[in-house]
């Protein structure tokens, strides 16, 4: 698949941190993990650190898929509300859904304090604007569900909308535990760690085909080497569905930017992530070196010709809608990129074993925080643990 093009910043600012070997001869191992972008690498080290022997592959370099592509927003507010979940699935599952995200947001951070990774990871607030003076109702409605289950967020009105920021609107969610990182400086990490930890990594190498005799799988690379394991995890990103053969998301194509560095004085109140109720929605951050991304315009198609021949009109419309709200910032795009982007129907990952393989599907707007949750998980479905969170991430959920 052609995933992505342009400049994602993080990829030209730090280029490829290393690079590993490729799979020339046959090998055996107990977990085999297909993919090597955040979500790869996040499995791997859960997989590893409950006791598992892991060998991971990828068909590209480490994190070129849609990883260094990641404008990397990390949230525990899923781009469906919990209102919206709860219609859905019922009340307990829609908290239970946003808990598990919340989780998986402080235990990324504390994984990386742990190791003293070094990926630009901020904790940030987080500023969710009703788009319209129609959504203004919605997102009041969403205010009160997520305080009466118990998360830390405030409701502003216009007003205090306007006394912190240069532009107004009719309402806004304010919530704690939000964070921005660079999600290749991260995966990288990640592989290291991963492989001190004793995790066998091989880049360029691609699996081809998988088969199951005798109760072991054998994955062919394109190397036409054998992999011989006891279980396959599919972190594949938007191309797990190729494996799975059955088509379980939407693709989109999505535009990103980000701008020269700006004083630090330009920056906004708190440097907190923003984004809106409009679908699809308009975010913006800021970078560890006073940079600001901008991203968003999704348009609901999968065609890297047409999504890549809309990258300049896309970039004016993005730049239009910051100098819109932030006219007094001197604001210049410097690198801009277009991605493949996948949503599922209620924005939820799919975490789950589908004939014997098991697949990590962190889809949509919080794929990242989805993939320090799959790890765990996927740990569970391997010891064969009755986890109750996984059926909310079933494939038949
Ligand atoms: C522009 C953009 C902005 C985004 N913004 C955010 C955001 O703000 N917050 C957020 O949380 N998420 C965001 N996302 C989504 C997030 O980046 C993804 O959810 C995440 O990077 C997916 O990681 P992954 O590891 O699942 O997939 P990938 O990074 O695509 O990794 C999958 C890997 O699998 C490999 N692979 C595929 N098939 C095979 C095979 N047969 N054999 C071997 N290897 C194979 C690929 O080469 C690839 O490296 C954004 C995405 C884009 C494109």
């Amino acid at each position: 698949m052609n995933l992505k093009s342009g400049y994602p910043y993080w990829l030209l600012k730090h280029g490829l941190p290393n690079t590993y070997p490729s799979l020339k001869k046959n090998h055996k191992c107990e977990v085999l993990v297909i993919g090597g972008g955040i979500s790869g690498v996040l499995t791997a080290y859960h997989l590893t650190k409950a006791g598992m022997e892991v060998t991971q592959v990828d068909g590209r370099h480490f994190g070129t898929g849609s990883t260094c592509a990641s404008t990397a927003l990390i949230q525990y507010e899923t781009d469906r509300h919990l209102t919206d979940l709860a219609e859905m699935y019922g009340k307990d599952k829609a908290i239970k859904c946003h808990e598990l995200t919340l989780t998986a947001v402080n235990d990324l951070s504390k994984l990386i304090k742990l190791h003293n990774i070094e990926c630009e990871f901020k904790n940030r607030d987080s500023l969710y604007l009703a788009s319209t003076l129609k959504d203004k109702a919605k997102l009041t409605r969403e205010y009160e569900a997520r305080l009466e289950a118990g998360f830390e967020l405030e409701l502003w009105d216009k007003a205090k909308i306007e006394s912190k920021f240069p532009f107004s609107a009719p309402a806004a969610i304010w919530s704690k535990n939000g964070a921005e990182l660079n999600a290749l400086k991260l995966t990288y990490a990640l592989l290291k760690i991963n492989s001190r930890l004793g995790v066998s990594l091989f880049d360029g190498t691609r699996v081809v085909q998988i088969n199951k005799t005798k109760g072991k799988y054998e994955a062919t690379t394109n190397h036409d080497t054998k992999i011989q394991c006891r279980h396959i995890v599919i972190a594949c990103g938007y191309e797990s569905e190729l494996f799975l053969q059955n088509k379980i998301s939407s693709l989109n194509s999505t535009y990103a930017l980000v701008s020269e560095p700006v004083l630090p004085s330009d920056l906004w109140y708190r440097s907190c992530l923003i984004w809106e109720t409009a679908r699809p929605y308009i975010y913006m951050r800021t970078t560890s070196d006073n940079r600001i991304v901008v991203g968003g315009k999704d348009e609901p198609f999968y065609n890297p010709k047409k999504r890549d021949s809309l990258l300049n009109k896309k970039t004016k419309d993005l730049t239009r809608s910051f100098v819109k709200k932030f006219p007094t910032v001197p604001f210049f795009p410097e690198f801009t990129w277009t991605g493949t982007f996948a949503e599922t129907k209620d924005s939820l990952p799919y975490i789950d074993k589908y004939r014997g393989l098991i697949y990590v599907m962190g889809f949509g707007g919080n794929g990242i925080t989805y993939s320090q949750m799959a790890g765990k998980l996927v740990a569970d479905i391997i010891k064969g643990k009755n986890n109750p969170d996984l059926e909310l991430f079933a494939f038949n959920r």
